[in-house]
């Protein structure tokens, strides 16, 4: 039980700093003082500007007896949280981290300050059991639920600049949709954003002749988006799926043609496609159109996927071995900043429970949380039984 008090403690600390994205308001360095007096040496990486107003910290940790001929096994997270919206809508104040009913309820506590909490406390715990021959490191910003410029992928080119060799890296994301041990992620699908703006002409309702109806073409273009067939599969991927999200023509008057209308879609997309094959799709359905379409990229993530090896038997294991569960293996759900890292090491993400995460009323089941430290603790020392 005292393992759990102390998880459920610190992660109390972390949630009472209102790190809601892009502040900090001292989340940082209460990790940091946390593991200073675990022994371990803390390089804190700002990143941005104030002037700029998007000055960010983040935080890069490895124990003292890392030693250059150890196996670095990492863990990524974040200690930014999305708005908490109105507190009156919730049960308890989203930033007092308060247990009430075996829950540890606050903004955070779910959505990563509960498994930066387990993973901090595995640590110290696998540290005092044994003299391990790896070495813990921790990656942690401050900025990836808002823009992510100024973390992960910011201090992933630092590690590569100074030569910092990661061998397995943990990100802990709230990967299990209901219960602990349901699901660990192996990669991400791709998305693709973008816009698509059709040029007409604009005229009066009752002489259509003279005008050009931008919005006919561009509800013509997106149904035969939506019945697109993207239905090429891959392993633990689900299928590619396209979602127009908004048709907009900014115009307040119903006897007036349109001069422009823009569709916003989005498409996220498994390892058998890329950009280019998507684009190309696209391409070929509106250059049949009378009018003429600008197509302009908002955002664009490539799908990642890694490969079934030793360390992801340990992680099963010890799931299993804490939880009797065997976790599915998944790259469902948004995107996350394994993204960034899967370019230095291998990846796999797995962490609390997500069913409440940026919603009103977060929180995290103790026993959970229990568990999730458990694991982890179980995983580093398993892994350090690998190299030794
Ligand atoms: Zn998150």
């Amino acid at each position: 039980m005292k393992n759990l008090s102390d998880t459920i403690e610190f992660a109390q600390k972390l949630i009472i700093k209102k790190s809601v994205t892009p502040k900090d308001d001292g989340a940082i360095k209460t990790l940091k003082s946390k593991l200073s007096k675990m022994g371990f040496i803390n390089t804190e990486l700002p990143f941005g500007s104030k002037k700029n107003n998007d000055l960010i910290l983040n935080l890069f940790s490895i124990n003292k007896s890392a030693h250059p001929k150890h196996k670095t096994l990492c863990f990524a997270g974040h200690t930014d949280v999305v708005p908490e919206g109105n507190t009156k809508n919730w049960k308890f104040d989203p930033f007092l981290g308060k247990v009430s009913n075996g829950k540890l309820h606050g903004r955070g506590a779910s959505d990563m300050k509960g498994a930066i909490a387990a993973w901090v406390i595995a640590c110290r715990n696998a540290l005092k059991k044994k003299k391990l021959n790896i070495s813990l490191a921790l990656l942690i910003t401050g900025d990836e639920e808002g823009v992510a410029i100024n973390g992960t992928i910011k201090v992933v080119k630092w590690l590569k600049q100074k030569k910092i060799n990661i061998d397995y890296c943990v990100v802990g994301e709230p990967t299990n949709p209901n219960y602990i041990g349901e699901m660990i992620k192996v990669g991400r699908r791709g998305s693709l954003s973008f816009s698509l703006e059709v040029l007409g002409k604009s005229g009066h309702v009752a002489y259509p002749h003279l005008a050009k109806n931008p919005v006919s073409s561009l509800i013509n273009v997106c149904n035969q988006l939506n019945n697109l067939k993207l239905n090429l599969k891959a392993k633990n991927f689900p299928l590619t799926n396209l979602e127009v999200t908004s048709i907009d023509t900014g115009n307040p008057t119903s006897n007036v043609i349109p001069s422009t209308c823009k569709a916003l879609i989005n498409i996220r997309y498994n390892t058998r496609y890329n950009e280019k094959i998507l684009v190309k799709k696209i391409k070929d359905i509106f250059l049949k159109e009378p009018c003429s379409f600008r197509l302009e990229i908002i955002s664009s993530n490539k799908p990642f996927y890694t490969k079934a090896d030793k360390f992801l038997s340990l992680l099963e294991k010890s799931i299993y071995k804490v939880t009797k569960k065997k976790p599915a293996l998944s790259t469902t759900g948004g995107t996350s900043d394994a993204r960034f890292i899967k370019d230095i090491c291998p990846v796999y993400e797995f962490g609390s429970v997500g069913k409440t995460m940026h919603q009103i009323n977060e929180n995290i089941n103790i026993r959970d949380l229990e568990s999730l430290q458990k694991i982890y603790e179980e995983l580093i020392l398993s892994y350090n039984d690998l190299c030794s």
